[in-house]
């Protein structure tokens, strides 16, 4: 006689499972030869001076489509680094990068998201100089943007990559400044030039935001390091910002993420950019 299946919560949960296996893998497969197929592009996003709001610099972000869809790169840059296809990936992004702002006017910098696991190959500092070598970029006007996603066991080999950039004149940030790991220990033991506050405490500047806000501009004015706030979305952000002295701001409230061309037409309609609601 058959067996009756008894109602099985594990099959639930493995069916949930093996789904998300599944996609890992296959986006796993697919970043492996994304570069070949030309499925990765990046968008510029400016980041304004808060005074004024000129233009100062643009972040390049990276976008992947794979059979028409568009990966976030939260989900698959955790994936790249996991199964060490970062390199390769980073790599690519650096050059482009380096030469997309090369035809930019040499007072706009290019602030570039570089994962940690980037940050502790030992070829990573002669990656950066071939490239502003070759672009003929200079080194100030490239901004490495540090994603701390991962747990860094080996604090001082980074500390060391991190000076040789800012040696050779490349800027430095902390990047999510707040979250996860990129916390008060980070500014402790990394001397960074910069740091990216997370668009969450801008998205509760009404509320407990800041407070945070507040005691991260007075630790980062000790410490001697420019402060850039993410995610502005409202005036009313744009004007409590102004008023805690962050230094830069970037967001949707001044511009979404942009294709190169979009950038060059920005660029070249004035010489000092700006970028306000309705003027
Ligand atoms: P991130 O470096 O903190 O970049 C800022 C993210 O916030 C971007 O998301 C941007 O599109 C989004 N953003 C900007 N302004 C606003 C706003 O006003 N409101 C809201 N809601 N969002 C805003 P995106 O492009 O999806 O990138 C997500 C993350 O993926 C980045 O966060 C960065 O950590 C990582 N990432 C992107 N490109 C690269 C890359 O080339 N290399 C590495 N290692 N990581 C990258
Ligand atoms: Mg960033
Ligand atoms: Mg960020
Ligand atoms: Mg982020």
């Amino acid at each position: 006689a058959q067996k009756k299946r008894a109602p099985s919560y594990v099959g639930v949960f493995s069916k949930t499972l093996e789904k998300r296996i599944h996609r890992e893998l296959t986006l796993k497969d697919g970043l492996s030869e994304a570069i070949e197929l030309n499925q990765f592009h990046l968008l510029y996003q400016p980041i304004v001076r808060a005074s004024d709001c000129h233009v100062v610099s643009f972040e390049a972000l990276l976008r992947w489509t794979l059979n028409q869809e568009n990966i976030p790169p939260d989900e698959f840059i955790a994936i790249a680094e996991q199964y060490g296809q970062i390199r390769h990936i980073g790599a690519w992004v650096l050059e482009q990068a380096c030469k997309t702002a090369s035809l930019w006017p040499k007072h706009i910098a290019v602030c570039v998201n570089v994962s940690v696991v980037q940050l502790q190959d030992d070829d990573f500092v002669a990656l950066v100089v071939r490239l502003l070598e070759r672009y003929q970029l200079s080194a100030e006007r490239l901004h490495i943007e540090m994603t701390e996603s991962v747990f860094t066991s080996d604090i001082s080999f980074l500390s060391e990559q991190i000076q040789a950039l800012q040696d050779l004149g490349v800027k430095v940030s902390i990047d999510d400044f707040g979250t996860g790991y990129s916390s008060l220990s980070s500014m402790q033991d990394l001397a960074v030039d910069t740091v990216k506050i997370d668009r969450s405490f801008v998205n509760n500047i009404d509320s407990n935001g800041h407070a945070i806000i507040t005691a991260v501009m007075q630790i980062a004015k000790a410490l001697d390091y420019s402060v850039v706030a993410e995610g502005i979305e409202t005036q009313q952000q744009l004007e409590s910002l102004r008023q805690l002295n962050v230094d830069y701001l970037q967001g949707y409230y001044f511009a979404k993420p942009l294709t190169e061309q979009a950038v060059q037409q920005l660029l070249s309609s004035s010489a000092a950019p700006k970028l306000i609601r309705g003027s």
